[in-house]
Formats: C-alpha cells, sequence, structure tokens
C-alpha cells in the first residue's frame, strides 16, 4: 500500500547535505511535518521495519537509540575484556510526545529482548542502569512490570535522589512540591469555565499543563529505580557525583576497561540555584483561593484587570490595609494572561533538568558524551573545568541534549570544541507545542562540523542518515570504534 518514494541508496545519501531544502513530493510514508527542518521526513524501509536484537561487536560500542518517541532510551554494549556488557541510559517517554508507530510497551518489549541472554531468553540483564533525572521523558519506562525480573548490576542517578543526603532532600521536597502545585492549579483553571477564558487561552493551560506532568513525581518509576529490578534493594545504588568528589572518574569492575567521568550535575551553589523552581507561591495560592470561592469571584469573569478595579476586596479582609495588600496581589494575577503559569512551568522543567547527570563513557579511543538534559549551569560549570573541558575535546559520539533543546548545548560546545567526523543522536519526536525542538540552527551547526547527525523519530529527505547509520521503525542504531580508526585488528585500511 505504501507507495513511499524510497530512502536513497545509502552510499549517495551521505553526500546529498547540500542539497536545497526544497520539498519533495509528499506521499503517504510522511508521518508529520518535522518541527525544525523544512524538510520532508522519510519513513524507514518497510524491510526494516521489524525489529531485530541487538548485536555485540568487538571492536566498536553499539549505540541503539529507541524510536520512544519524545524521551530517551539507549541502550550500549560495549566490548570489554569480561565480554559484552550492556549500560541501559533511561527509559521513558513524554505523555504529550508518544510515538504511535513505536508504542513505550513496544519498545520496552523490543528492549528486553535485547538485553535477554542469547541461551535462554528469560535471563535478562543490565549491567549498569542510569536515569539521568527524574522527568517523565526519561524515566516512565521504568513503571513497567518487565522490570522485575531484569538482573541489574548497579543503578546510578544525580545526587540529587540520594534521600539521605538532606541538600538532595531539600532539592526534591521543592521541585515536587512546586510541580503539585502547579499541576493543581492549572487543573483548577481548566476545570472551572467560570473563570471565564477564552477558547484559545484554555488550550494553552492545557498545553502548559501537560508540559508540567513532565515534572511531576513519577513514583511509580522512581520506586523501581531506587528499590526495584530482580534483587531489589540488594543492588548498588550510587549517586553521582558524591558529596566528596571522590567518584568524578569511576573505573569499575563491572565494566572492565570502562572509565565512566560524572561530569555533572556538580554542587557548586551556582548549579544547585539552578535546580530550584522559582517558587510564585503567591500565584499559586491565589488560584487556589479563587478555585474554592468561584461565587465570590465572579467579578472576575470578564476580564481579569478591569475585574481587579470592581472587586469589592472586603469579601477577602475587612481591614481595609488586608484589602490593600490583597488588591496588590490580584494585580499579579494579571500577569495570568501574560503566560505566568508558562514562566513558572518553564522554571520548574528547567530546575529538574538541573539535575541531570552528565557522562562522559571512555573507552579506549571512543569517547561518548550523554548530558541527559543538563542545561546551561551544568554545561557552564564543565566548560569551565580545565580536566573536563579537556575531555570534551575527544568526544566522538555526542548524545544531544535535552533533546536539541536551545539550552542544552552551548555554541561554544559546538563551534570550539567539536571535533569533525563526530557522531550525534537526537532523541525527539515532532510536538506542535514545542516547535522549536530540536533547535533547527543547532541541527545545522552539528551538520556544518561535519559531523554525521541523526534524529529518533525519522530520516529527512534533505539529510538521510549517513551510511553507517541503521534505521528500523524502532531504533537508529550506529557503532563507534574503540580503536582509533587503522589501528584494529580487522577494521577495514582505507581511510
Ligand atoms: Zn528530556
Ligand atoms: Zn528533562
Amino acid at each position: 500500500m505504501k507507495t513511499a518514494e524510497k530512502k536513497l541508496p545509502r552510499k549517495t545519501a551521505v553526500h546529498r547535505k547540500a542539497h536545497t531544502n526544497k520539498p519533495s513530493a509528499a506521499s503517504d510514508a510522511v508521518v508529520a511535518p518535522p518541527q525544525d527542518e523544512t524538510s520532508e521526513i522519510v519513513q524507514p524501509d518497510l524491510a526494516l521495519t521489524e525489529s531485530v536484537k541487538i548485536k555485540p561487536d568487538e571492536n566498536n560500542v553499539v549505540i541503539r537509540m529507541y524510536n520512544i518517541g519524545f524521551g530517551d532510551c539507549f541502550l550500549l554494549l560495549i566490548p570489554t575484556s569480561g565480554g559484552s556488557k550492556k549500560v541501559l541510559i533511561d527509559c521513558g517517554v513524554h505523555s504529550s510526545g508518544r510515538n504511535p508507530h513505536s508504542s513505550l510497551k513496544q519498545v520496552i518489549e523490543n528492549l528486553m529482548r535485547d538485553i535477554s541472554d542469547d541461551e535462554d531468553e528469560n535471563k535478562k540483564r543490565i549491567d549498569l542502569l542510569i536515569a539521568t533525572h527524574r522527568h517523565q521523558d526519561h524515566v516512565s519506562g521504568f513503571a513497567d512490570k518487565a522490570w522485575k525480573d531484569v538482573e541489574v548490576g548497579e543503578v546510578w542517578m544525580p545526587w540529587t535522589e540520594n534521600f539521605d543526603d538532606p541538600e538532595a532532600v531539600k532539592i526534591l521536597k521543592k521541585q515536587s512540591t512546586a510541580g503539585k502545585k502547579l499541576h493543581d492549579a492549572l487543573t483548577l483553571m481548566l476545570s472551572k469555565p467560570s473563570f471565564g477564558f477564552t477558547p484559545e487561552k484554555l488550550a494553552q493551560i492545557q498545553t502548559v499543563k501537560d508540559f508540567t506532568e513532565n515534572s511531576l513525581s513519577n513514583a511509580k518509576a522512581m520506586d523501581t529505580l531506587h528499590h526495584g529490578f530482580r534483587g531489589g534493594d540488594d543492588i548498588q545504588r550510587r549517586y553521582l557525583p558524591d558529596k566528596d568528589g571522590k567518584f568524578k572518574k569511576i573505573k569499575s569492575d563491572l565494566l572492565p576497561g570502562v572509565t565512566v567521568h560524572i561530569l555533572g550535575p556538580s554542587r557548586d551553589e551556582e548549579v544547585i540555584r539552578d535546580m530550584e523552581p522559582g517558587a510564585n507561591e503567591q500565584w499559586l495560592r491565589l488560584i487556589g483561593e479563587m478555585g474554592n470561592d468561584l461565587k465570590v469571584l465572579n467579578p472576575f469573569h470578564a476580564d481579569w484587570s478591569e475585574a481587579i478595579e470592581k472587586a469589592d476586596l472586603s469579601i477577602f479582609a475587612p481591614n481595609p490595609n488586608a484589602a490593600k495588600s490583597l488588591k496588590a496581589d490580584f494585580e499579579k494575577i494579571n500577569n495570568l494572561g501574560d503566560g505566568a503559569e508558562l514562566n513558572l512551568a518553564t522554571q520548574l522543567e528547567k530546575a529538574v533538568n538541573g539535575t541531570s547527570l552528565m557522562l562522559m563513557f571512555q573507552i579506549e579511543h571512543a569517547h561518548l558524551l550523554f548530558p541527559g538534559d543538563a542545561q546551561n549551569g551544568t554545561w557552564k560549570s564543565v566548560l569551565q573545568d580545565e580536566e573536563s573541558r579537556s575531555l570534551l575535546f575527544k568526544t566522538n559520539f555526542y548524545k544531544i541534549g535535552h533533546h536539541g533543546s536551545h539550552n542544552a548545548t552551548p555554541k561554544e560546545f559546538v563551534f570550539d570544541i567539536l571535533q569533525p567526523k563526530f557522531k550525534a543522536m537526537a532523541s525527539v519526536y515532532p510536538v506542535a507545542a514545542w516547535q522549536f525542538i530540536p533547535k533547527a540552527e543547532l541541527m545545522a551547526a552539528l551538520r556544518e562540523r561535519d559531523g554525521e547527525v541523526v534524529r529518533s523519530d525519522a530520516a529527512l529527505a534533505d539529510f538521510p542518515d549517513p551510511e553507517d547509520f541503521t534505521r528500523t521503525a524502532f531504533f537508529v542504531e550506529t557503532k563507534v570504534p574503540i580503536h582509533p580508526s587503522g589501528a584494529a585488528d580487522d577494521t577495514d585500511t582505507d581511510e
């Protein structure tokens, strides 16, 4: 039935980069317009829609990016002296960015097969499991019951997940309280038509509410990460980096020959400040109060600003001074129309992203950078630290930070640090409300820096997948050599 033009043969595809962005004829294979690049999406080869089990390679790290929707899920097979080791980094999808062609359920099924033993498919193991931060789009998959049978060597999470660390608890509490309050406020705003919002405004509030769901507690998934898997509490959990800075670099028996550099989140005051959601308590409290007594607030019905002038504030405060301060409070609500709720939601999103682990895996020549959703604060502290900075120069694989958002890959890193011939993967899915993810300029800059760049959801007609990437409907996969080119026993010598 599908008459979609097939992708060009892979060999020619590599050289088509410079073509114009003129859209080619639409076809029924086009799933959704890409938000960033004005190029048509090309479906994977139909022959490849059947998923296949990941295979280890003794000269390469195999990196499989599942097509999970708007979220992250990466499986690494690392060759070591102790055999091939499996590392999983995140497994989650945002509820507003699900991929109907590759559901979370399907991703988990494929993942379970990929981590199963070749001899005994009931035996499943991940040597190192990492949750970069507690956002839904990074952890929601861990709510699935399939994980209870999975043997896990170690679980790593950011230091902010350590419930024995008072500073971590403080941050977590602030974030979860802010998330819940904001979510409640938005629910209230949507549930009371007598608030008098226009349909457009209601749609905006709904979008903000969907966005906020990312930061809710994700309790079930987090419980798996903290206590679950086969072995439960006996599995070692590490919260990184540790307080004494002892584990800035981890060499573990779990992964012989592998060094993992823990670049973030640091405990610098500046970075910690990024983790605190801007508390706009007053705004949240007022929304709550309004919901409690709509009758009284009916004067606000038509137009916020006008209503504030007219409202009989003495109902709230019989004492004139208190009424005056309430009036000032209400003026703040004027911000409602200007997107105060969006500001709060954005601050909260950033705060949770600020806790994201940022890791560099070093396996001989291979340097794989996984920054999670780390934000400017974390990046800044990494770029300012001489040792970490020099490590960044060696990056030959880059998991594009925060799904290609504008605030998670500094220009300095792209233009001054990344060396040509790197590979980069962005885990994305088109969501109408987040038109600028991934950021077109960032994707273009990475390609200009001679990077081999792919996105998880689909290849683009004008930017076909480079030849050493494999794409199916369920994943994109590539390999990163652990020996410098020419040094391996059996790699091709034509470079
Ligand atoms: Zn994310
Ligand atoms: Zn995030």
